[in-house]
C-alpha cells in the first residue's frame, strides 16, 4: 500500500473517531458548564448563610440590651417610691427617661434588622429553587454524558485500535503531519481532488476549493510515497482511485 492509501485508511477511521469523541466531548462540555454554574449558586448561597448567621447574632445582642434596660427601668420604678429625698427622685426620673428614649432606639434598630433577616430569607429560598434546578440541570448532562459514554464508548475504543494499527505503517514524521493537519481542521486532515474540467485540465481542492495547477495533479498521479498538501487550506491531498486511474500516471519526460 503507498503512502497516500495508508493516510487515506488512517483519515477515514480518524475522522470517525473524531467525530465520537467530538459528541462525548460535548456532552462532557455542558456538564461543566452545568456543574461551574451549580458552584457559582452553592458560593452565593454560602455567602447569603453567613449573612443571615451575622444578622441573627446581631439581633440576639439587640434583644440581650433592651431586656437589661427592661429589667433596669423596673428596679428604679420600684426604687422610685422609695426615694428619699426630691434630688435622688429627680436623678432616678432622669435616668428612667434616658433609658426609655435608648430603649425606643435600640427596638427600632432591632426591627430594622428583623425586617433585614426576613428579606434576606426570602432571598435564600429563591436562592435555593434556583440551585435546585441547576442541579436539576446538571443531573440531565450527567446522565446524558452516562449514556453516550455508554452507546459510544465500545465503538470508540474499537475506533481507536483501529486508528492506532493504521497508523502504526505510517512513519513517524508523515504521522505526526497528519495528526497536525487533523488538528487544525477539526479532523479533515485530508482533502480529495475534484475534477472540475478534464478538458480545460481544471482541478481543485475538494475542502477549500482552491485551483490546483495540473502539474500538481499528476504529481499525485505519478508519486504515491509523498505528502502534497494544499496550497491554501493545508489538507493532504489525495486522488480517488477512478479519478487517478483516468487520468493515467504521469508521461514520462522525453
Ligand atoms: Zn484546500
Amino acid at each position: 500500500m503507498s503512502l497516500i492509501q495508508q493516510l487515506v485508511t488512517l483519515h477515514r477511521v480518524d475522522s470517525q473517531f473524531r467525530a465520537l469523541e467530538g459528541r462525548l466531548d460535548a456532552a462532557r462540555a455542558t456538564l461543566a458548564s452545568q456543574e461551574r454554574q451549580l458552584g457559582v449558586l452553592s458560593k452565593q448561597t454560602e455567602d447569603m448563610r453567613s449573612q443571615e448567621r451575622q444578622l441573627k447574632t446581631t439581633i440576639h445582642a439587640l434583644e440581650v440590651e433592651v431586656a437589661a434596660t427592661v429589667a433596669r427601668v423596673e428596679k428604679l420604678r420600684s426604687e422610685l417610691n422609695a426615694s428619699a429625698n426630691e434630688k435622688a427622685y429627680k436623678s432616678i426620673i432622669l435616668e428612667l427617661k434616658h433609658l426609655e428614649e435608648n430603649k425606643k432606639k435600640v427596638d427600632d434598630q432591632t426591627l430594622a434588622e428583623m425586617q433585614r433577616l426576613e428579606e434576606l430569607q426570602k432571598r435564600v429560598v429563591e436562592q435555593l429553587a434556583k440551585a435546585a434546578e441547576r442541579q436539576r440541570f446538571c443531573d440531565i448532562a450527567k446522565a446524558e454524558l452516562e449514556e453516550r459514554q455508554t452507546e459510544v464508548g465500545a465503538r470508540l475504543e474499537e475506533l481507536r485500535a483501529e486508528r492506532d494499527r493504521a497508523a502504526s505503517s505510517i512513519p513517524d514524521r508523515e504521522r505526526k503531519l497528519f495528526n497536525a493537519t487533523a488538528d487544525s481542521t477539526e479532523g479533515e486532515a485530508m482533502a480529495a481532488v475534484n475534477e472540475i474540467s478534464r478538458r480545460h485540465r481544471e482541478y481543485c481542492c475538494s475542502a477549500c476549493n482552491i485551483e490546483m495547477p495540473f502539474e500538481a495533479v499528476l504529481r499525485l498521479t505519478s508519486n504515491q510515497d509523498t505528502i502534497f498538501q494544499c496550497r491554501a487550506c493545508g489538507r493532504i491531498l489525495y486522488l480517488e482511485d477512478a479519478l487517478r486511474e483516468t487520468i493515467g500516471p504521469a508521461p514520462a519526460k522525453k
